[in-house]
C-alpha cells in the first residue's frame, strides 16, 4: 500500500528547506493556500514601493554590466540554470503541483518546458544574428545588429508558475538583459523556489554574473503596474487575464515601453465527418480537462459535424464522468483541483448562463472529498448548445466544454473564428483538403492551428501566442528573441566620397 501524503503545507515546507528558499515570513503578510485542500500553506510578505524601486535600480545597474559579457558566456549561465532545474526537477515539479493543483505529471511537464528552453536558449546564444544588406551608395557597407534592450519585467499568472517565467527569463538572459520577475499572488513558492535554483547557477557562473541580474518582486497587481510605469523597464512581458493586458498595456504603452502580451484563449476544435473519432476523444478530454481546464490554451469549443455530434458528446461525457479525481500527488488522478473558490463562482456561474441559454448541460458538480471541505474539485462539464452563444465567447477558465453542431466545413471555421480570442485552434480531419484550408488565410485566425492534435500542449520551439484580446505577442521559440532586444540599422563609409541616398545633391 502507497504511504499516505503528508499535508500539502508539511510538503511544502520539506521542498522550500531543501531548495534553500529563504525569506519567508513565520506569519502576517499574504497567504499562499495549495488548492489542493485550501489550507495556509506559507506566508509571504509582498514588496513594498521601496522594495520593488531598490529591485529595479539594481536591475538597471546589472543592464550596465551583462550587456557587455558576450551572449555565448552569458548562455553558459543558462546552460548552468538547466543542470540545477535537471538536478531539483523532481522537488520543483511537486511544488508546482502544490501551488498550482497540477497533476504531478503535468507538474513535471511544466519544468521539463524550463529545461527545454534552457537548452534552445544556449543554442541562441551562439545565434544571435543580423544582417547585412547591400548599401545603393559605393563603397558602403549596411548592417542590422541586435543589442541587448534593458531590464524586462516579467509577470505571470497562476496557471503556469515557473514554465511562464522560464520562457522570458533564458531568452532575455542571454538577450543580455536582467530579469524582474513578478509572478502571481497565488503562486509566489514556486517563483521563489526558482530563483533560488538561478541565484545557485550563479554562484558557479562566476563574477561575469551582475548583482540584480535577476530577482523576485513579489505582490499583486499594484506591484506590476509599478513595474509597468517604470521607464526604467524596456520590456514588460506580461501573462494574464484580457482584463489584465487592457489595464497594463495603456500604461506601458504611455511611455513607450514595449509589451508581450500573453492573454485569455477561447480555444476551439472542429470535428470533421472524416476525423478518427478515438483520436479526437484522447484530445478533447485531455484539452477540455487537463488541469482541470485552466490552461489559457485549454479546449472550451467543441464544433463538430451534425452526423457525429450525439455520438462524441456521449463518449465526452463518458469519459469526464470516469476521469479519476483526487488529490493531484496521487497516483492515476487526472483531475486536480481548481485554484481558489473565486475560480469554482466562475465556473457556476457560466454553467448558470448556459442553462439559460438552453445549454443541456452534463457533469459540472461540485465534488466534495472528505480530507479537503476548503478545496474545489469539480467534475468536467459538457454543455450542449444548437448554435453559439453570447457566453461562449467568453473565456471562462474552468472545465466548461460547450458543443456545437455544423453541417458545412467553412460554417465551422467561421464558428471558430466569431470570439476575440485568438488564441490556440484545431481541427480533426482527414481531408487533406479540410486541413489545409483550416491553416490557410481564410482558415483559423489564431495564433496556433493544429491539425489532429488537440489546442494545448505546445512545444518550445514555435512561437506561442494569440491576436486581438490574446494580446498580440509572442514568446518562447521561433524569432521570439527579438523582442528582447533592440535593432540597430549601421552604414559604413568605406570610400573617400559622401555620397547621399536617393541621389540627393548638397554640394558646398
Ligand atoms: P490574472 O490576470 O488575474 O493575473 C496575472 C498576473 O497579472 C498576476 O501576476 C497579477 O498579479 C498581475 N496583474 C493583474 N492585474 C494587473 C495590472 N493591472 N497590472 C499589472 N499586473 C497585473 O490571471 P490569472 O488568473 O493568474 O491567470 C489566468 C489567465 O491567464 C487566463 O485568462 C489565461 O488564459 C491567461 N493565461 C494566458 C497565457 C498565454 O500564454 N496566453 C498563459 C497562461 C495564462
Amino acid at each position: 500500500m502507497s504511504q499516505p501524503l503528508p499535508s500539502p503545507a508539511a510538503h511544502a515546507r520539506e521542498i522550500l528547506a531543501r531548495l534553500g528558499v529563504t525569506g519567508l515570513s513565520a506569519d502576517g503578510g499574504s497567504l499562499v493556500r495549495s488548492p489542493i485542500d485550501g489550507q495556509v500553506m506559507a506566508h509571504v510578505a509582498f514588496d513594498d514601493a521601496r522594495a520593488i524601486e531598490a529591485k529595479v535600480a539594481s536591475a538597471a545597474r546589472a543592464f550596465r554590466a551583462w550587456r557587455c559579457v558576450p551572449a555565448p558566456r552569458r548562455g553558459e549561465l543558462v546552460r548552468l540554470l538547466g543542470e540545477e532545474l535537471r538536478a531539483a526537477r523532481a522537488d520543483l515539479a511537486a511544488l508546482v503541483t502544490l501551488e498550482a493543483g497540477k497533476i504531478a505529471s503535468e507538474g513535471a511537464g511544466e519544468v521539463q518546458e524550463m529545461i527545454d528552453i534552457c537548452d534552445f536558449a544556449v543554442g541562441l546564444s551562439r545565434q544571435l544574428h543580423g544582417l547585412t544588406i547591400a548599401s545603393e551608395r559605393p563603397g558602403h557597407a549596411m548592417r542590422e545588429t541586435w543589442h541587448p534592450l534593458g531590464p524586462v519585467a516579467v509577470i505571470s499568472a497562476f496557471n503556469f508558475p515557473v514554465a511562464v517565467w522560464a520562457w522570458n527569463a533564458c531568452l532575455a538572459l542571454v538577450c543580455g538583459d536582467p530579469v524582474i520577475w513578478k509572478p502571481s499572488e497565488k503562486t509566489p513558492l514556486t517563483a521563489l523556489a526558482t530563483q533560488a535554483l538561478l541565484d545557485r547557477a550563479i554562484a558557479r557562473f562566476g563574477e561575469d554574473a551582475p548583482a540584480g541580474l535577476s530577482c523576485v518582486v513579489l505582490g499583486g497587481r499594484d506591484a506590476g503596474e509599478r513595474l509597468a510605469r517604470d521607464p526604467r523597464v524596456p520590456l514588460v512581458s506580461a501573462t494574464g487575464s484580457t482584463r489584465m493586458g487592457k489595464a497594463l498595456a495603456p500604461v506601458v504603452a504611455e511611455r513607450f515601453g514595449r509589451s508581450i502580451l500573453e492573454l485569455g484563449g477561447n480555444n476551439a476544435m472542429i470535428v470533421a465527418p472524416s476525423a478518427d473519432l478515438s483520436l479526437a476523444l484522447r484530445a478533447i478530454v485531455f484539452s477540455a480537462a487537463g488541469t482541470a481546464g485552466q490552461r489559457c490554451t485549454s479546449l472550451r469549443r467543441l464544433i463538430v459535424h451534425e452526423s457525429l455530434v450525439d455520438k462524441l458528446g456521449d463518449a465526452v461525457a463518458a469519459a469526464f464522468a470516469r476521469l479519476p479525481a483526487g488529490d493531484p500527488r496521487q497516483d492515476g488522478v487526472l483531475l486536480g483541483p481548481l485554484v481558489d473558490k473565486a475560480a469554482y463562482e466562475a465556473f457556476v456561474h457560466a454553467l448558470d448562463q448556459a442553462r439559460a441559454d438552453g445549454a443541456e448541460i452534463i457533469g459540472g458538480e461540485r465534488l466534495n472529498l472528505a480530507d479537503a471541505p476548503d478545496a474545489f474539485y469539480v467534475r468536467p462539464a459538457l454543455a450542449h448548445l444548437p448554435a453559439p452563444t453570447a457566453g461562449m465567447a467568453r473565456e471562462t477558465f474552468a472545465p466548461l466544454l460547450y458543443v456545437v453542431p455544423y453541417a458545412e466545413f467553412d460554417e465551422a471555421v467561421a464558428m471558430q473564428n466569431d470570439v476575440p480570442q485568438k488564441l490556440s485552434s484545431c481541427v480533426m480531419t482527414n481531408d487533406v483538403r479540410e486541413a489545409e484550408a483550416f491553416m490557410g488565410p481564410w482558415g483559423s485566425d489564431c495564433g496556433i492551428a493544429n491539425v489532429n492534435i488537440g489546442p494545448s500542449g505546445a512545444e518550445i520551439g514555435g512561437a506561442f501566442g494569440g491576436e486581438k484580446e490574446t494580446g498580440g505577442g509572442r514568446e518562447s521559440g521561433s524569432d521570439a528573441w527579438k523582442q528582447y532586444m533592440r535593432r540597430q540599422t549601421a552604414t559604413v563609409n568605406y570610400s573617400g566620397a559622401l555620397p547621399l541616398a536617393q541621389g540627393v545633391r548638397f554640394d558646398l
